[in-house]
């Protein structure tokens, strides 16, 4: 057998693979949320009173009474047992990036033995899985204690279909006993609360008299990659650690950008379809979908939603989409940077907040009264941003992520924000006194909606920007592609409210010593970006003048890796910030560091062992038999006289026992132990591991363009990123 048989079998197996049947769509009113548990449902098959209860409950995040949960319980039951659901889960969100559920039957038997279901409401509102392996941080080692689950009724319960049987899904937070969150869901929510108690202060202050709870809204595009499931599986690294740790540049990679918007494989597209229905039977709006810059890269958006849903949505998205790609044939690939070399994969987060009175408030409006308020949340944003950037920059570090941010694709890792020009000039102006009340000669004109209007075009968005305003909404582009969405949410969330409580107060202040409503705003948001206008910009992200200007003249942070950006999580300004808008406890925030820190070293670590298993089992032995070969071939030849070029055996040679030193020096460096603190020795797999694993890489990768195409066991680029 060649080294190559199982790269041959792949190509001989996609080649011959038989299209893949899916049955005939049907249109989008037969399926849309049939799948789904929603206010819809429970009108039905709910009491008036039962309804309005759970409706108010799902507005305003009240909690259900016993009685409503019971008659909530019955009805689900009855909807899921109707469309042949046996086991219900409550699913939840802990702080991995992906979900945990524990199944249960309906069923319990009575003396008689016959099978009866059973589901009370104290069932469906709180489960107790045994949640003692979840990573928490030290919260539950002190105590013990199993972990708690609860429904989030603002997040509806769903079914799940496999071919063989359904079960109910019901989305819920994680807790310990003691009451702190364990999971992502909670501070999610309390994000929400505290972001909209701060918004009904400053919009009452606006002279706002109807002010319903404001929400923040979620629309997130997601990038993955598609590679056949014949190749993925031959790669370790691609089913262990998600990315390629090995693998020479193909001779045609995205310069000739013929990918980017490019007309969808049949294959793809057949994926994608089936893949959104199944999305659309269970509420989830998937509106837009495409190919992206790299080959074998695609995107899907969803319409935005109320954050806490938009981020159960993603999450399940994320869990379907690698299953569903399975069943054709593919591995998704949801990792930053499967693929040195091209583009990698990001999830750009369209973040906007508002309410069903005053509307988008980060929507320009069309009179000058709408449009104060839109400054004054726009500006809490720019302020946030300033404050608070480690934090964000914090938020989406991950291993991952690392191999993105500040490579020339990706947004840097300097946190500004970019407003547009009409509009950076609109915050500017204010800034210089230049824009004050319309009543005092000014020359204003806030109908921003009109000079904002073509800016939304979004081929004039900055797309070096890790933070735009897109219009309507700011756009976090800098989250990576595998990352939930809820810890930006919450980061987004948390900075707002703080930023709004400020401008309460200052706002306050000013009306109070009799200042008149325009030129308080004014007055307060002069002083706003005094103080935080460093974090406005416009220019070219990817430069090293800004690199440059970023720190040294505006006092920003650029911020690398992840063994840097985590320890944000520690300051005393951000444990202040979750602590005063009652997000996270100081317990609660040191948990987070100390499970992102681990899951940091763990990533590393798992993907140094598999450098150091693939090169010596796969690449050493097929750079020695290549070797072999030459030298046997080399003796035949000189037989017949006929010279063979050395140069190629001795550079396999020099490149193969290179490899092995660098693997030994890995090795040992992975041996080492007793770090002082998980920061230490997150800089140590920053610092030195990372570089040691580039190294084994460097000569793996020089081997595979000498070694002979037919001994090459490894898919190579070209046939995972162009074969389909
Ligand atoms: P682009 O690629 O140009 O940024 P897309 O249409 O792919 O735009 O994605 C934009 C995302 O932003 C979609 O999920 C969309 O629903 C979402 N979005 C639009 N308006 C808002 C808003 N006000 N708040 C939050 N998300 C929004
Ligand atoms: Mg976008």
């Amino acid at each position: 057998m060649s080294g190559n048989e199982s790269r041959v079998q792949a190509i001989y197996q996609i080649t011959n693979r038989e299209p893949m049947s899916v049955k005939k769509t049907k249109p989008l009113d037969k399926i849309w949320a049939c799948d789904v548990f929603n206010l819809a449902k429970m009108e039905e098959s709910l009491s008036k009173n039962a309804f309005k209860a759970v409706k108010k409950t799902v507005h305003t995040g009240e909690p259900l009474s016993p009685a409503v949960a019971d008659i909530v319980a019955a009805a689900m039951k009855d909807w899921a047992i109707a469309k042949g659901v046996k086991f219900f889960s409550h699913i939840f969100y802990p702080l991995t990036n992906i979900t945990a559920e524990k199944h249960d039957g309906f069923i319990i038997t009575n003396a008689d033995g016959n099978a009866i279901t059973e589901f009370s409401g104290s069932l469906l509102i709180k489960g107790e899985p045994d949640g003692s392996s979840f990573p928490n941080g030290s919260i539950r080692m002190t105590n013990a204690a199993r972990g708690y689950t609860a429904w989030d009724p603002t997040s509806p319960a769903y079914i799940m279909e496999t071919e063989n049987g359904a079960t109910l899904m019901i989305p819920s937070v994680f807790m310990s006993w003691t009451g702190e969150a364990l999971d992502k869901k909670i501070p999610l929510l309390r994000s929400n609360d505290a972001m909209n108690k701060a918004g009904q202060k400053v919009l009452s202050l606006m002279g706002e008299t109807d002010i319903a709870p404001l929400n923040s809204s979620c629309g997130a595009e997601q990038e993955y990659f598609l590679v056949d499931s014949n190749f993925a599986n031959s790669r370790p690294d691609l089913l262990l650690a998600g990315r390629t740790l090995f693998g020479a540049a193909s001779a045609k990679g995205q310069e000739f950008d013929d990918h980017y918007f490019g007309a969808i494989s049949a294959r793809v597209l057949i994926f994608m379809q089936d893949f959104e229905d199944k999305l659309y039977r269970l509420g989830i709006p998937a509106k837009t979908h495409h190919n992206e810059v790299a080959p074998g890269q695609f995107e899907i958006a969803p319409y935005f939603e109320a954050a806490n849903v938009a981020a159960d949505h993603q999450q399940l998205m994320m869990t379907m989409m690698k299953a569903i790609a399975r069943k054709h044939g593919f591995m998704c690939l949801l990792h930053e940077k499967p693929f040195a070399g091209i583009n990698g994969s990001g999830k750009h987060v369209n973040w906007s907040v508002g309410n069903a009175t005053q509307g988008n408030l980060l929507d320009p409006g069309s009179t000058p009264h709408d449009n104060l308020n839109f400054l004054i949340f726009c500006g809490a944003v720019i302020r946030g941003v300033h404050l608070y950037g480690p934090l964000l920059r914090a938020v989406i570090a991950s291993a991952g992520n690392d191999h993105r941010l500040g490579a020339n694709e990706a947004p840097p890792a300097i946190l500004s924000v970019y407003l547009g020009d009409q509009l950076e000039k609109v915050f500017m102006d204010i800034k210089d006194g230049k824009l004050a009340s319309s009543d005092h000669g000014g020359e204003m004109d806030l109908g921003l909606r009109q000079i904002l209007n073509f800016e939304r075009d979004p081929g004039d968005r900055n797309r070096t920007s890790p933070f735009a305003f897109t219009g309507n909404r700011f756009e976090f582009r800098a989250v990576g592609s595998a990352s939930s969405v809820s810890g930006p949410l919450v980061a987004m969330n948390t900075m707002l409210a703080d930023s709004l409580n400020w401008i309460a107060e200052k706002l306050e202040a000013r009306l109070a010593s009799g200042s008149d409503q325009e030129d308080a705003v004014f007055a307060v948001l002069k002083e706003l970006m005094n103080e935080h206008g460093n974090a406005v910009f416009g220019g070219d992200g990817y430069s090293t003048d800004w690199h440059k200007m970023a720190v040294e003249e505006r006092g920003l942070k650029n911020i690398p890796t992840t063994a840097d950006a985590l320890p944000a999580l520690r300051e005393d300004s951000v444990k202040a910030l979750f602590e005063s808008t009652g997000v996270l406890s100081p317990v609660e925030l040191e948990s987070r560091y100390e499970v992102y820190a681990e899951q940091y070293i763990m990533s590393i670590n798992v993907e140094a062992k598999l450098v150091v298993d693939m090169a010596k089992t796969v690449i050493y032995p097929a750079a020695i038999t290549y070797l072999s070969d030459l030298t046997v071939t080399g003796t035949s030849l000189a037989e017949m006289n006929i010279e063979l070029d050395s140069t190629v055996a001795s550079t396999v040679a020099a490149e193969a026992s290179a490899m092995m030193a660098a693997v030994g020096e890995l090795s040992d460096a992975m041996e080492k132990e007793g770090f002082a603190s998980a920061e230490e020795h997150m800089q140590y797999c920053a610092n030195d591991l990372l570089g040691l694993m580039a190294d084994v890489r460097s000569h793996a990768d020089a081997l595979e363009a000498e070694v002979a195409d037919e001994l090459w066991p490894l898919p190579k680029y070209q046939e995972m990123l162009f074969i389909k």
